[in-house]
Formats: C-alpha cells, structure tokens, sequence
C-alpha cells in the first residue's frame, strides 16, 4: 500500500480520490439515490462517495480507534477525520475496543499545518499543564490536547 500522505488530501469525503485508479482527477457528475456520484476523468470510472468509504485505508482506522480510546466522541471523530461515525463504531466492534473510563478530563483538538504547528509548540504557555499528542493527518497535523491537570 502507498504512503498515506501521497494519496489522500486531508478530507476523504470532501476530495475524493477514485477508488480504481487512486487519482484525484474527479469530477461531480449529479447525484444518485442521495449519494453524491463522481466521474474519473482518468480511468473514466464512476462512483459514489458511499463506494468510496469502503475503500477507507486502514491509516483511517487506527486513527479513529486511537481517538475513541483517548475519549474522543464518534460524531467528533466524524467531524475529524471525515468517514462516518456508523463506520468508527463498526470498528470499535471488529477489534473489540473498549475505551477506559474517563471522567476527569476531556480531549481537545486542533489541526494545523506545519507552519501554524510549529509556531503553536514555540509558545511555552501553550506547552504547560497539558498532556498532548500529535498526530500526522494527511497533509496537515492534529493536535489532541488534555487539560488534565486542571482544576
Ligand atoms: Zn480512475
């Protein structure tokens, strides 16, 4: 399998690439049962984005299993990631997930890319009485930060 970043801009849903010949070279071409269709104009194949979210690269699943377990709720990992929470909690079930129970804090995030990420960690402030996790997300960089040590 190819490297994630190479592949997918950030957002599968809102740049879809085509699931036979792996291009972005996609185009709108109407909608179909509700679904949004798009026309390769590579390989000339059409689909639908609800195709496309079978072909989801195992880059999203472990990413969105690692957010469920740090408290990230599904819709949030939707908003996230972009694939559907119906599909996170499919996960969740497939690899027998149980996220601990956490009551005390709870998980904040931002995305940034890798100018604004820098300029982020480069304020002190910014690096204190938090736990922090960074993760590569496409062409762009998330930030998932605990204020557990907050009153
Ligand atoms: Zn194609």
């Amino acid at each position: 399998m190819n490297s994630f970043s190479n592949l997918y801009p950030y957002n599968p849903m809102k740049h879809p690439i085509c699931p036979r010949c792996q291009t972005e070279k996609v185009i709108k071409s109407g909608v179909v049962q509700d679904r949004q269709r798009y026309h390769c104009k590579k390989c000339k194949y059409y689909f639908t984005v609800n195709k496309l979210g079978k072909q989801i690269d195992n880059y999203y699943v472990i990413k969105a299993l690692q957010l469920y377990i740090e408290g990230v709720s599904y819709r949030e990992i939707e908003r996230i990631l972009g694939v559907s929470h119906v599909s996170v909690m499919n996960w969740v079930k497939k690899y027998r997930i149980t996220a601990p129970e956490n009551t005390e804090y709870r998980p904040t995030y931002k995305v940034f890319n890798h100018k604004e990420l820098i300029e982020h960690l480069q304020e002190s402030t910014n690096t204190k009485g938090a736990g922090m996790l960074i993760t590569e997300l496409g062409d762009k960089f998330m930030l998932i930060k605990w204020e557990r040590f907050k009153e």
